[in-house]
């Protein structure tokens, strides 16, 4: 016989921040998304989001990441990367609401780069990043103190990726750095080490890593990682002050992924293939692969792939999805074995698209991003500083 017990088991605050049901106001992710959502299964789910975009006319753009599903590209006015996407609506003066169909660090860079008048929208707010989340506003600040007391504060240039809450960018450009993407990283860490000792490379290890030793010779032994979860973040004041890259313990958990038995096996399943990854990839598989480069480098790199020719892509599996059906003529595949999305961009999916845009068109303002205007001073300067990189 079996009996079943009622567990007394509380949903912990984690469980509920994942599952978008909770808030904390000082994490990246997000918080909850209130409203009636469309249940998935509507059958007029495109038309309503059609009807809804046509009621808000010339009022509203959307930004389409690209890592986002196909069916909310499909309605996209423009597709990027984070940091094009931001540029982009700031280009469009005129659209009072920018729904911005990505993550949460995203939506706030907009919100920083836009006018005062233009409103950012998430359409998702649990949509977040896990890489930004990896570095809070207190762990950083925290950091500076074991630099300082390493007598290292005063060499070191922060150099911060886009992937990162405005607090963190904030940072940087209280510090005098300046923020990167993953297709200038290289000017940034140049123009950096032109101005200091050091560079502090937050949030995310590899790319740090890989810029440095991949593309500007470093010794991997130049490189230490920052640990926030451990005391002086577990590196010796000796070790801090021979080190010339102080790489934050931080990664994508969909590049962070693949692996050296990845392309080792995927070159013996397809022979002659090429390897093309991203930088967030570790270090082990940028070495092992043929390209490396960011997601509109590997957009162009295939637009420009010869037919007949064979790719494994290192990158978030919705865009390698849509390349594949892009580049019929080409054999497109995705590095890994096995299906992994980006958790968080997909929690952006039509209900919630056809939700934030008849909200939007009833007159009712939904799930507006806005950074605080201190932290959005500080972040522009670090913003402008990447925009005047040599
Ligand atoms: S792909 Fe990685 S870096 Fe990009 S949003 Fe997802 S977790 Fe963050």
């Amino acid at each position: 016989m079996t009996t079943t017990q009622t567990l007394d088991v509380q949903p912990t605050p984690l469980a509920l921040l994942l599952l978008g049901r909770e808030s904390d106001p000082r994490s990246e992710r997000g918080v909850d998304c209130p409203g009636d959502l469309p249940a998935p299964s509507d059958p007029d789910l495109v038309a309503r989001a059609r009807a809804a975009k046509a009621r808000l006319g010339d009022k509203v753009f959307i930004l389409g990441h690209h890592y986002q599903r196909d069916e909310v590209i499909e309605f996209a006015d423009v597709t990027g990367d984070s940091f094009k996407l931001a540029r982009d609506a700031a280009a469009r003066p005129d659209a009072e609401y920018i729904v911005f169909c990505g993550v949460h660090f995203m939506a706030e860079s907009a919100d920083i780069l836009t006018s005062e008048r233009q409103q950012v929208i998430l359409p998702d707010l649990a949509a977040g990043c896990s890489m930004a989340d990896m570095a809070s506003a207190e762990q950083v600040a925290e950091c500076w103190d074991v630099l300082a007391e390493a007598g290292v504060a005063d060499v070191t240039v922060p150099v911060s990726y886009m992937n990162s809450s405005a607090d963190i960018k904030a940072f940087t450009g209280r510090h005098g750095g300046t923020i990167c993407t993953s297709s200038n990283a290289q000017r940034a860490l140049e123009w950096a080490f032109s101005r200091g000792e050091k560079v502090l490379f937050l949030p995310d290890q590899h790319l740090g890593r890989n810029t440095a030793v991949r593309d500007m010779g470093f010794a991997l032994e130049d490189c230490v990682v920052y640990n926030p979860h451990k005391p002086n973040g577990g590196l010796t004041a000796e070790q801090l002050r021979d080190a010339k890259m102080i790489l934050w313990r931080g990664h994508c958990s969909v590049h962070g992924r693949f692996s050296l038995e990845s392309v080792e096996d995927v070159r013996a399943r397809i022979p002659g293939v090429n390897v093309l990854v991203h930088p967030e990839c570790k270090h082990e598989v940028v070495a092992a692969a043929d390209y490396v480069g960011s997601t509109e480098h590997i957009i162009k790199m295939l637009d420009e792939a010869p037919a007949g020719s064979a790719w494994a892509l290192g990158t978030e599996l919705n865009l390698v999805r849509r390349l594949a059906k892009a580049h019929a003529d080409k054999q497109i595949v995705f590095l890994d074995k096995t299906v992994c999305f980006c958790s968080t961009m997909n929690r952006i999916d039509l209900p919630h698209l056809v939700w934030t845009l008849e909200s939007l068109a009833d007159g009712k303002l939904v799930n507006r991003i806005q950074v605080d205007a201190e932290t959005e001073h500080f972040a522009k300067l670090a913003l402008e500083q990447m925009l005047a990189l040599p």
